[in-house]
């Protein structure tokens, strides 16, 4: 068993690349380079796919030769917990997925005409995920008229899903930049069971862990390590007041708001060798 001091939990949208442009901040990437190249864990823990946050948040990282060797020490978990990558020694990427979550084809079907017929300018059908459905806002859209449309669309997504009764299956969830369809099981604490038993299989045990969010939702990452008695401090970068008052580990809110407050974050944090 191998005893690592601190280990990074970050959701990914509004944590490490920017909400409208998508694009990843230079800074937190570098640090979790860092991290990494020390032979610290890093786990992504997002409702992405796997793939898109391989090829579009971490693609500098990946392109550099020297991090690529030590890819072993990262997960990614996509699609809130249905899906996780992680790497083996030469860096090449292993793909996993929970087949016992998944969407039936025919409401995808449905959901994808519907966005293609009405909603086309703001929003695209994301045909990477494998057990969710994500409708999602055009790259540089403007987030006020996606949040327009998001709500047109949403009672809509309500109605298809009670036509294919599955209410008691499936749940939606929106986010600034997003429109979710996903089972009722998955979530950001799903994720962390992933992680766990990642670091597991590793044979690694981690004093504390933080984790980054932006969303309400992504306390549940701090929630479920609390859960499993293990120590953990959650750093909120989003909207500001969108958390309960007390929680049983620490929370701590960034002045600056989403990849900027990351960076902040970060930047404070002892510099490790
Ligand atoms: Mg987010």
């Amino acid at each position: 068993m191998k005893t690592v001091d601190h280990m990074l939990i970050l959701d990914v949208d509004g944590v490490i690349s920017n909400l409208k442009d998508k694009k990843s901040n230079p800074e937190v990437l570098r640090y979790i380079a860092k991290e990494l190249r020390n032979g610290k864990p890093v786990a992504l823990n997002t409702g992405r796919s796997t793939e898109w946050v391989l090829e579009r948040t971490l693609q500098p990282l990946v392109d550099d030769l020297e991090t690529r060797k030590y890819l072993k020490n990262l997960i990614i978990v996509g699609e809130k917990g249905g899906t996780w990558m992680d790497f083996d020694e030469n860096g090449q990427p292993q793909d996993h997925i929970d087949k016992s979550i998944s969407i039936p084809q025919n409401l995808q079907n449905d959901v994808r005409s519907l966005v293609n017929s009405k909603y086309s300018d703001s929003t695209f059908f994301d045909l990477t995920k494998r057990t969710m459905i994500s409708t999602e806002m055009r790259d540089g859209y403007d987030m006020t008229s996606y949040g327009e449309d998001q709500k047109l669309l949403a009672p809509q997504v309500d109605e298809l899903i009670r036509k294919y009764q599955l209410e008691n299956v499936l749940v939606v969830e929106p986010n600034p930049i997003a429109y979710d369809i996903q089972n009722i099981e998955v979530g950001k604490h799903l994720g962390i069971k992933r992680i766990l038993n990642w670091l597991k299989d590793k044979g690694m045990k981690i004093v504390k862990f933080t984790t980054i969010g932006d969303s309400p939702g992504d306390i549940k990452m701090a929630q479920e390590l609390n859960k499993n008695n293990l120590k953990v401090r959650h750093v909120h970068v989003g909207k500001k007041g969108t958390h309960e008052d007390s929680y049983p580990f620490e929370v701590i809110t960034t002045e600056r708001e989403y990849e900027e407050g990351t960076e902040d974050f970060l930047k404070g944090l002892p510099k490790s060798k």
